[in-house]
């Protein structure tokens, strides 16, 4: 199975939709368990990063372009 990646602050899109109707969530915190943000009506979910892994469908939108060279400051 394809590793899903996803960032803080990202957009990602659940195979389950909340019962709010809108199956997007914003990712609002990384830990051992993960925060989400229902897009549509703005509560909150902490769940353990591999349930969210399972429940995730695919990232809709990312903050920041992954791998992206941090930038060395000379
Ligand atoms: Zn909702």
């Amino acid at each position: 199975m394809e590793r899903k990646i996803f960032q803080l602050g990202d957009i990602v899109q659940m195979k389950k939709q909340h019962p709010c109707g809108s199956n997007e969530m914003e990712i609002i915190r990384m830990g051992m368990d993960i925060r989400i943000k229902c897009v549509g009506c703005q509560h909150s979910v902490l769940i353990p990063r591999v349930k969210f892994e399972k429940n995730m469908k695919k990232v809709l939108r990312s903050t920041l372009p992954p791998e992206t060279s941090l930038g060395t400051l000379d």
